[in-house]
């Protein structure tokens, strides 16, 4: 189809319907783009089944043919880039120059694995003793599951997608139900570029809870790698414990974004507003909490009010916007909250908070920020910036690490003494120094404490979908 839009789950290769829908909409337009299948049991059921096969026709492959395949997926996602950016913009709301951005950043993913799927070394080990030969070699973990969220609609499922084919397994996935299409897609091109059958089934449904519960319980499902909130990785990690499966979660973040007053501040400027307001501020490694040394405050907030104020808010298709939709209205009604209890609490705002109807919103700054307040605590996920003043380095960098939570962090610094005790002293996963975008498909992006276990991207991202064996021989 021209426009890669499909309604159906997608099981061993084919589109599997059913007789119940939910309507997938337009978050600018909050219209209906299609009602797409809801799956039910025995379609879980299939694509276990489906899962299980695939793994063992995977089993007889190697991995220069997984490689050449993976290129020609990413030959065909790069081909339809235009089609699948329009898709993402329609089902997600991002603005469209974000949703070309994200083809390019997902696809890459593809890439890369489609090169390390041929780097899956195992060791020889120097024996204890004459009579041993010892080796290990890598294999791949078996039937994986994986459910992502609707931020990245594409980049989160090629990010798990393409190091699972890579490595040789098969792989059950249920995608946001508030961004399936792209997934669908995804999938759809995988078997036009000659995915084994099964090896990259799609699951649409709007009942996470019960698709979950099915793929956690499963015994053949060997692996489950989650992103999304932590309350619901909490949960799919128990739910796990019960069949001892592999987990990769990226969960939740409350990323600090540092500006030291030896920063180059009209760097620091545009990085943060990188690092804030793709996305809309929807990102898991957005800035969240941004400390501005005292000394500079007045500065920094003369340079970055004006930045705010001219972001251009409207439907992701319209030209030169900056900021689309939020996902749905109720993710609005949060931002609100948040903002409504700072104020109360005594933060100050800056910009304008008039409704503008549907689920836009307006980027603001919410300046004196204090620890009092729920929006220092929770993710905004929204367009809203909110500053913290600080006096001293060590004051900064307790509270930089005082939340459960250990992502991304970024800070801006000319000093070169600064850059390394910051860098080691912050408890997060990825740090972005006078960077506010880190993300890339070859390096290793994971959270530490409560934001999660395991890396994707990176020659780390393949090992997580591979076991390793020891050989003892004696000889
Ligand atoms: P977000 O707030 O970003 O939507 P969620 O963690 O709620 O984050 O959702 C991420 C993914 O997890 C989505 O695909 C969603 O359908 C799924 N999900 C939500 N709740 C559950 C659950 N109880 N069990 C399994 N999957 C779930």
């Amino acid at each position: 189809m021209s426009n890669l839009i499909f309604s159906d789950s997608f099981i061993n290769g084919e589109f599997y319907k059913t007789d119940t829908h939910f309507s997938v909409n337009d978050p600018a337009t909050e219209k209906s783009i299609v009602d797409v299948s809801d799956i039910d049991e025995r379609g879980v059921s299939l694509a276990i089944s489906a899962g299980q096969g695939a793994f063992v026709k995977l089993k007889a492959t190697n991995a220069t043919e997984r490689s050449e395949t993976l290129m020609r997926w990413y030959e065909l996602v790069i081909k339809h880039k235009q089609t699948l950016a329009e898709l993402m913009t329609k089902e997600q709301g991002k603005p469209l120059k974000e949703s070309l951005g994200e083809i390019d950043y997902g696809a890459g993913f593809i890439k890369w694995f489609a090169e390390e799927a041929k780097r899956s070394y195992g060791d020889v080990i120097p024996p204890t003793d004459n009579t041993h030969r010892l080796t290990s070699f890598k294999q791949p973990v078996g039937v994986v599951a994986g459910i992502t969220p609707w931020n990245f609609p594409v980049a989160m499922v090629t990010r798990k997608i393409a190091p699972a084919y890579a490595a040789g397994c098969s792989f059950i996935l249920k995608p946001s139900e508030h961004t399936p299409l792209c997934a669908i897609a995804l999938a759809y091109l995988a078997d036009q570029a000659g995915f084994v059958k099964g090896a990259f089934n799609v699951l649409v449904s709007q009942d996470a809870k019960t698709v979950g519960k099915m793929l956690t319980d499963s015994e053949i499902v060997r692996k489950f790698t989650f992103t999304g909130s932590t309350g619901v990785g909490k949960q799919l990690l128990s739910q796990c414990a019960s069949t001892i499966k592999r987990t990769s979660m990226e969960l939740g973040g409350n990323a600090p974004f540092i500006i030291f007053d030896s920063a180059e501040l009209d760097e620091a400027v545009e990085g943060l507003m990188a690092a804030k307001f793709r996305n809309s501020g929807q990102a898991c490694v957005a800035a969240n909490r941004i400390f501005i040394q005292r000394n500079i405050l007045d500065k920094v907030l003369s340079k970055i009010t004006p930045k705010v104020a001219a972001l251009k808010v409207a439907n992701g298709f319209e030209d030169d916007v900056d900021i689309g939709p939020l996902i749905y209205p109720k993710a609005k009604e949060k931002v609100q909250q948040l903002v409504q209890d700072a104020l109360d609490k005594g933060a100050t705002l800056i910009g304008d908070n008039s409704d503008l109807g549907g689920s836009f919103q307006n980027p603001l700054i919410v300046n004196n920020v204090t620890t009092e307040m729920d929006i220092y605590h929770e993710e905004v996920f929204g367009p809203v910036l909110t500053v913290i003043p600080f006096d001293e380095e060590s004051e900064v960098l307790a509270l930089a690490n005082d939340v459960p939570f250990g992502l991304a962090a970024y800070f801006y610094s000319q000093n070169i003494k600064q850059i390394y005790r910051i860098s080691e002293g912050l408890e997060f996963g990825m740090i972005g120094v006078n960077e506010g975008v880190i993300s890339n498909p070859v390096a290793p992006f994971g959270g530490v404490k409560q934001s999660g276990l395991g890396r994707e991207g990176g020659h780390q991202g393949l090992d997580e979908y591979l076991e390793e064996k020891y050989v003892c021989i004696k000889v």
